[in-house]
């Protein structure tokens, strides 16, 4: 008899979600993935790598091309907000940047390397929803701080009282899915205090450090040498470029921190598709194709909060990512997965409940709707809601 590693476990709600709206046939704004299409160019810049012979195996860190390109990132993204990048310290390309088959097995693999048997990690929830299983997978054990409604910010004594010896591991997600909060200096400030008193190693879920919004600036762990040394961080081509599917994401660590991530990563990955890498890589020469994509969203998520204006749900809050939490006491008080269900089936617009990324799946009335559509998708999608 096969005894379940995860008994508990059901599929992730953004497959039943997705799946739903399918069936159904609604405006899927639930799963976060763009209904148009990303940037030809880059498509011709794979295709040439594909005819230029690169088709075996990458190096099993990555292709070097790419490594540079992402390190050069650090630099543009410097630049392009203080206008000067000698203060920046981009990763060493050899030694601390290493390419995943995207940022999920990045996150796994970081989790791989760091959790032993009974060690403990420190998650904010609500959390993304691979985190959890990732950690147990690896026989640790997934301690939960809360992220409150409405603000969604840490509690930093709550942080510090659920640490015990055996917490080994934070990992924190700013610009935050599902709810769109950016973390300031303020909050790195009382992390690295949190660390050095705990001795604890962070996991920094960056997938969204281009999409901020208002003049908010991500703030990364590679910008802070009090964390830096202790840091995963983890990126995503497919957030950035529009290309979810292509799943390649980066892990950057220091040195030390990369040696062991490369022991794990050599035999779960052992190398990413190489055509898509030296595409990326050559797309990348431009930093024009990621240094806008603020300023991209930003329009995409002015433009949805108005539509949201001739409805009857409020507008929570979105200073990055490419979700927008709307709040929906005013319409009804079922369930978030409850109400999430009915509005698919019955309304024609999906969006994704946050309680099954709570631990104990505590509803709050608020759903998360992904704006990384056509303005004709989120037309259609406001349409439907204003009926609501
Ligand atoms: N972390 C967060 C917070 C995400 O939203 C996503 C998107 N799915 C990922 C990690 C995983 O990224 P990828 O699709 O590259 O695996
Ligand atoms: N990151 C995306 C989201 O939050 C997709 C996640 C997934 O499909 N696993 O919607």
């Amino acid at each position: 008899m096969f005894t379940s590693k995860f008994p508990e476990m059901g599929t992730t709600i953004f497959s039943e979600m997705s799946q739903l709206a399918n069936t159904v046939g609604a405006v899927n704004l639930s799963q976060g993935f763009p209904d148009y299409s990303p940037d030809p160019i880059l498509f011709e810049c794979v295709a040439q790598a594909m005819k230029s012979g690169y088709n075996q195996y990458a190096p099993m860190p990555g292709m070097p091309a790419l490594r540079n390109a992402v390190a050069e990132k650090y630099t543009q993204v410097f630049l392009k907000q203080h206008g000067n990048s000698t203060d920046v310290i981009p990763p060493n390309a050899d030694t601390e940047i290493t390419i995943t088959p995207g940022g999920t097995v990045a996150l796994y693999t970081a989790i791989a390397t760091v959790v032993k048997p009974g060690d403990e990690v420190i998650i904010f929830s609500p959390a993304y929803d691979s985190y959890g299983p990732a950690v147990i997978a690896n026989g640790g054990v997934p301690v939960y701080a809360h992220l409150l409604f409405p603000n969604y910010m840490p509690d930093w004594d709550e942080v510090h009282a659920l640490t015990t010896s055996r917490t080994v591991l934070i990992i924190i997600n700013t610009p935050h899915n599902p709810t769109g909060t950016v973390w300031d200096a303020a909050q790195y400030t009382a992390l690295e205090e949190y660390c050095n008193k705990h001795n604890v190693n962070v996991l920094s879920d960056e997938v969204y450090e281009l999409i901020t919004f208002d003049g908010v600036r991500h703030i990364s762990v590679l910008s802070i040498p009090g964390l830096r040394h202790r840091a995963f961080v983890v990126t995503s081509f497919g957030k950035t470029f529009h290309i979810t599917g292509w799943k390649i994401g980066v892990c950057i660590a220091p040195s030390h921190l990369t040696a062991e991530f490369r022991k794990v990563h050599q035999f779960l990955t052992f190398s990413v598709n190489t055509p898509m890498q030296v595409g990326l890589a050559n797309y990348m020469l431009n930093a024009e194709t990621y240094l806008g994509l603020s300023e991209f969203f930003q329009r995409k998520r002015d433009y949805f909060r108005g539509l949201i204006g001739s409805t009857r749900f409020t507008v929570l809050p979105c200073k990055g990512t490419y979700f927008q939490l709307l709040g929906y006491a005013n319409v009804s008080d079922e369930t978030d997965v409850n109400f999430a269900k009915r509005l698919t089936t019955e309304h024609g617009v999906a969006a994704i409940p946050l309680s099954p990324f709570i631990p104990g799946n505590v509803s709050q009335p608020v759903l998360r709707f992904c704006f990384a559509k056509e303005n004709s998708t989120l037309e259609l999608a406001a349409e439907k809601l204003a009926r609501v």
